[in-house]
């Protein structure tokens, strides 16, 4: 990926050129596609499907395969590099391989790594600089465009920061959906068909790419790995003390220095000094929504790559390229420790009690890099006159700056023996299935003593997401009930290597469980509920059948003079504290047994 895979890059480049002057003559090295990257041109959708297709026509190593469809219609698409041709990811696995799994076009105005996973593509299959050693160990697959919908979406009008490329896609998908908060509640059907192979190849590693148009600095590219601390620790040391030295190591070498991802740690008022990475940079967690999120529930490495919008479109794809060599190199040397790892992690992960669901950053520990930047001021705004924020591209820095990269947990759960789904939650079995997620389904109809939870609060969130206004800050209190379930109703035993999967979907406090994305949103409602005047004969029989509970009323109103006076506010008194009310009113639905216990299962 260094200066040698560059000039080899551009003698390609030349002799693809002559080819096409010279009559049809095949040279060894052939470049099988072209690209037109160094003209600031990002391939169409369909050029670059077909360019996949041509790569497989000429290497037996490599397929294409199509995964359902996407909401345009059109399928998705796997690009799978094989040298084995083994393109079974079942007996892929047997053989103790592992396999890279590369995401592009999530955001289609983000394309470098669209033309950059092409490139390399034909690269490693011409074989250029040797570059198949690297396929030993590990199977690469490619996913070319996630967002078909946006990459269909062309213009040069999508990114108001980019100059370049000249024409890109969409963010939103074809319902207009941001695919990268989509991950576990699978609104659209691209959603649904990358689990399908998520699921299906169960990658160990995992790489989504994308353009920041964040703060500026010196560097091209900048990663947002997995945040150590919200990790099994034995992925989590993997990846702080041997993977993430070695790979920004190895990309310093080359031609794209790579630093982590640019967030101030100091999260004053944007457009203001404060806000530089001066005072130190923080990492984050990835929750389920987010692609590298999503991968971590099933214990795969899952990054993100981000790079800088304010640099020139071929460094772009040149640094994504780059980093995409650097981590199947690593992936294919450190196979045998990554396949051992992922298989302890499963383990302990099936038979661990606690998961955390939240974590906050832990401000007095940090580690200490070097950052090259660029000086921030105000400046005079040619368009407007006014003074506004932005960096002085003549005056570069190198310093040292804090990176904030511990978390500590703020909510943790003690998990479940069984959860419970009744099966008219069909959209979340669904998802489960999906997931395969192992699930049983009682053979009859039974009477289960379970756990509870009542929602007693929660926020919604202020504006539209993606089509939701998910819930936060939600606060539930615990009771434990006998319900009656149904034949075909849903178990769901909580020791697998999907229990984070499992409980960060099912436990209603966690951010980005199917509870806070609307899923169970009919248990927040009554259904029968009282109108003032029909229900008055039967409050009256009920007052005068519960005595007790009669004394209390009547204390009630002697106390409480607005109460005394107001019909509908007594009512509701009566209602909402005897048997009429409601017992599934705001309980959620999804329940708990916490003991191991007998049950009928089919
Ligand atoms: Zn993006």
């Amino acid at each position: 990926m260094k200066a040698i895979l560059k000039s080899v890059r551009i003698f390609v480049v030349v002799a693809a050129i002559f080819i096409f002057n010279s009559c049809n003559t095949k040279l060894i090295n052939e470049d099988i596609i072209r690209l037109n990257y160094s003209n600031d041109e990002t391939p169409s959708y369909y050029q670059v499907i077909e360019m996949y297709q041509e790569l497989a026509n000429n290497f037996k190593e490599a397929k294409l395969f199509e995964y359902g469809v996407t909401d345009a219609g059109k399928p998705l698409h796997l690009f799978v590099i094989s040298k084995s041709k083994d393109f079974n990811p079942e007996s892929i696995k047997r053989d103790g391989k592992t396999i890279l799994l590369i995401n592009n076009g999530i955001h289609p105005g983000e394309p470098c790594g669209i033309d950059a996973s092409l490139q390399f593509a034909n690269d490693i299959l011409l074989n250029k600089n040797n570059l198949q050693v690297n396929l030993d160990n590990t199977v690469l697959c490619i996913i070319p465009v996630y967002n078909v919908g946006g990459a269909l979406n062309r213009s040069h009008y999508h990114r108001t920061g980019h100059l370049s490329p000249k024409e890109s896609g969409f963010r939103g998908n074809a319902k207009n959906l941001d695919l990268n908060r989509d991950f576990v509640k699978c609104d659209t059907k691209n959603a649904v068909a990358f689990t399908s192979i998520f699921q299906e190849w169960k990658p160990d590693v995992f790489l989504d790419t994308h353009t920041t148009n964040g703060s500026n600095h010196q560097y091209t590219q900048t990663l947002i790995a997995p945040q150590h601390n919200s990790m099994h620790p034995i992925h989590g040391n993997f990846l702080k003390d041997v993977m993430l030295p070695e790979l920004y190591e190895n990309m310093k070498k080359g031609n794209y220095e790579l630093i982590p991802y640019v967030i101030p740690y100091d999260q004053s008022p944007r457009n203001s000094y404060d806000r530089s990475p001066k005072k130190g940079i923080l990492s984050y967690v990835q929750t389920a929504k987010f692609s590298s999120g999503y991968t971590q529930l099933f214990n795969c490495l899952g990054f993100m790559t981000e790079n800088h919008m304010y640099k020139t479109y071929y460094d772009r794809v040149m640094s994504a390229y780059d980093f995409i060599g650097e981590l199947l190199i690593f992936t294919d040397k450190y196979s045998n420790e990554i396949v051992e790892n992922k298989k302890q992690v499963d383990k302990a992960i099936s038979e661990q009690e606690e998961f955390n669901l939240t974590y906050t950053l832990d401000t007095t520990n940090y580690d200490r890099i070097e950052f090259k930047g660029y000086e921030s001021g105000y400046f005079k705004s040619p368009v407007t006159g006014v003074e506004r924020f932005g960096y002085d591209l003549t005056k570069p820095y190198t310093t040292e700056i804090k990176f904030y990269d511990y978390y500590n947990p703020i909510l943790t759960i003690k998990k479940p023996v069984y959860y419970v789904i009744p099966q008219a939650w069909n959209e979340v079995i669904e998802r489960f299935k999906l997931n395969k997620i192992e699930m049983r389904q009682l053979a009859k109809d039974t009477s289960l003593r379970v756990e509870v939870y009542y929602i007693e609060n929660f926020e919604d969130e202020q504006w539209q997401n993606n089509g939701h206004r998910a819930h936060r800050n939600v606060e539930v209190k615990k009771e434990v009930q006998e319900i009656n379930y149904y034949k075909g109703d849903y178990i769901i035993e909580v020791n697998q290597a999907s229990n984070r999967y499992i409980v960060e979907m099912l436990e209603p406090k966690a951010p980005d469980a199917f509870f806070a994305w609307n899923f169970f949103d009919p248990c927040l409602e009554t259904r029968e509920y009282f109108s003032s005047y029909g229900f008055e004969a039967n409050a009256l029989i009920y007052l005068n059948e519960h005595p007790y509970f009669k004394a209390e009323f009547e204390k009630k109103k002697q106390d409480d003079s607005e109460f005394a006076n107001n019909h509908r506010a007594q009512l509701s008194y009566i209602y909402y504290n005897t048997e009429w009310n409601e017992v599934s009113y705001k309980r959620y639905p999804v329940t708990r047994i916490n003991d191991k216990v007998r049950l009928p299962l089919q």
